[in-house]
């Protein structure tokens, strides 16, 4: 039948001769059309149906005699907006090509979405003579593709509208998809992508914890704490990261049967600032009360190391008269034995004396952030500055890594420094103060500059201003220790402290400290 059909097309469709290949049966020809999965029909130049295939039956609900004869418009649903139709017949008409989807009616009243290709078939002068229509039903492609776009846009919007930063990266750390809080952090710290800084303080804390300097994947943690730091005395930010791992099947053509599948991290970052500004103020009151008693005790150790060094003087001082005294009278000599007597008592004072001297509290040794530390320098100090009327410059490098070191030691040696800053800058005549601190990471040491707009140090004092009872500060009541404690700090963390001119005037004092001090 459907063969009869095509030699019936056949005769007003000359062309379709010559599409029988020599040495092809022409009956293969017609079985490829007649058999193929897809709903194909032959047309006159109107548009009147000459032959449908078996397909085009199952699809449309028409059956060849049905078909035979009529419009290819009672397939129109008449939804369509008339210049799509007078577009199709523009371009098929002039010989080309359409492709597109419609709203078809099926032979029962029911709609479907069609995928149509309307291809002309031309005679050797491109004169039209036909055309070839193929269509297939494609409803339920059309509606699982709006499902996934409508889930996808709804878990945007849902991503989106999430008060928490979200974003998913490749295993390269580039940001592949992220949400409206993130761009928001984007702008806020003006740089492109935030998500590697924050992964990297993530894997550094990760590796602190794993207490072995091992490298960790950085996959799969909870609730993870970071600091970021920004330039401009700004409050840090703080973030509470979790981070899992998501699949995804590989779409691209190789993977097709290896079926390869794709691994991201989707991180979460929900800001925690607000709660941890609150925690660090009963922190650093907290800190002040004991940095107030460490400074009693330390100037209790100072004036009585002060103390001893002064008697020591005398006191060697008498040892040589008598040993000068022995040489010329003998050691029977009564103002001899005077003088030993007295050094005797001397020395055994100044034995109490040093055992009165308080000792040095051990201090365990643990990852330290030194950006968190010259925060917490700078918010004890802050009634200091403020009523010297000092602005602060604070220039953090963002993300600093943890040294291993003492925290109450470094902070203390940090102090002592901003204390001298502040003081160089307190003085009748120092019209302009600044002070300006900057962080930053080099060659595996830590540099941190200490600048004030001061006085400035002479040069020939460079060095001086670190040997133990040496100050450049008139007036009593400056022991000279400070400088000296804060380098011994330094050296006990394998680091060390110099002092040179700052750039413009004043003072700059650098501190370098190793990441890793060698045992
Ligand atoms: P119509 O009056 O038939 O046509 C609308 C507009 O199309 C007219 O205003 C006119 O500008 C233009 N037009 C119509 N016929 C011609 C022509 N012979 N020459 C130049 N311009 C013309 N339509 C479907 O809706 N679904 C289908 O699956 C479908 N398959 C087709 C397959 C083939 C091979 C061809 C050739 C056409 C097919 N059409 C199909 C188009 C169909 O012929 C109708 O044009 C369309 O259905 C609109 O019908 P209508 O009755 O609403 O308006």
């Amino acid at each position: 039948m459907a063969n009869e059909q095509l030699k019936t097309a056949a005769a007003s469709a000359p062309w379709m001769a010559d599409a029988l290949a020599p040495g092809l049966p022409p009956q293969v020809f017609q079985h490829t059309v007649s058999q193929a999965d897809m709903a194909i029909s032959i047309t006159d130049v109107h548009g009147n149906i000459l032959y449908v295939n078996p397909a085009f039956t199952r699809v449309t609900g028409y059956t060849t005699d049905e078909a035979i004869g009529k419009n290819q418009s009672i397939l129109s649903n008449k939804t369509m907006p008339p210049a799509l139709y007078q577009s199709l017949w523009q371009k098929i008409s002039q010989g080309e090509v359409w492709t597109g989807r419609l709203i078809n009616r099926h032979k029962d009243g029911s709609q479907y979405l069609a995928e149509l290709s309307i291809s002309p078939i031309v005679d050797a002068h491109g004169k039209v003579l036909n055309y070839l229509g193929m269509h297939r039903d494609i409803t339920e492609v059309h509606r699982l593709e709006y499902q996934v776009r409508n889930q996808k846009a709804l878990i945007e919007s849902v991503v989106d509208a999430a008060p928490v930063v979200i974003a998913l990266l490749d295993v390269d750390d580039r940001v592949v998809l992220d949400n409206h809080e993130y761009k928001k952090l984007q702008a806020d710290l003006g740089m492109a992508e935030p998500a590697p800084m924050l992964m990297s303080a993530i894997r550094a804390s990760l590796e602190l914890e794993s207490g072995k300097g091992r490298r960790t994947s950085g996959y799969l943690f909870l609730d993870r704490e970071v600091r970021i730091d920004r330039p401009g005395g700004n409050t840090p930010r703080w973030f509470s990261c979790s981070g899992s791992r998501v699949r995804e099947d590989d779409s691209t053509a190789d993977a097709f049967l290896a079926g390869r599948r794709r691994d991201y991290l989707l991180l979460v970052a929900k800001e925690i600032t607000s709660l941890r500004a609150q925690q660090e103020k009963v922190r650093v009151a907290a800190l002040q009360a004991v940095m107030a008693d460490e400074d009693r005790v330390l100037a209790l150790r100072e004036s009585l190391a002060a103390a001893t060094f002064r008697i020591e003087g005398p006191l060697n001082m008498m040892a040589s008269v008598v040993a000068m005294l022995a040489r010329r009278k003998g050691e029977t000599d009564p103002m001899s034995v005077a003088l030993v007597e007295a050094i005797a008592a001397g020395q055994q004072a100044l034995e109490e004396l040093r055992s009165m001297i308080p000792g040095e509290t051990r201090e365990a040794i643990g990852p330290v952030n030194l950006n968190e530390l010259l925060r917490d320098v700078l918010d004890l100090s802050t009634s200091h500055l403020l009523a010297a009327g000092i602005t602060v410059s604070w220039k953090p490098q963002a993300m600093l890594p943890a040294l291993q070191g003492a925290p109450n030691k470094l902070r203390s040696l940090f102090k002592a420094l901003i204390d001298n800053a502040i003081e160089a800058m307190n003085v009748r005549g120092c019209r302009e103060r600044e002070l300006t601190l900057a962080s930053k990471e080099r060659r595996g040491e830590i540099e941190v500059l200490i600048e004030d707009s001061g006085p400035g140090i002479d040069n020939s004092q460079h060095l001086k201003v670190f040997e133990p009872f040496h100050t450049t500060k008139r007036g009593g009541g400056h022991l000279g220790t400070g400088l000296s404690s804060a380098q011994q700090v330094a050296a006990d963390h394998g680091g060390y402290i110099e002092i040179g001119p700052a750039a413009v005037r004043g003072c700059r004092v650098r501190v370098l400290l190793p990441l890793h001090p060698r045992p």
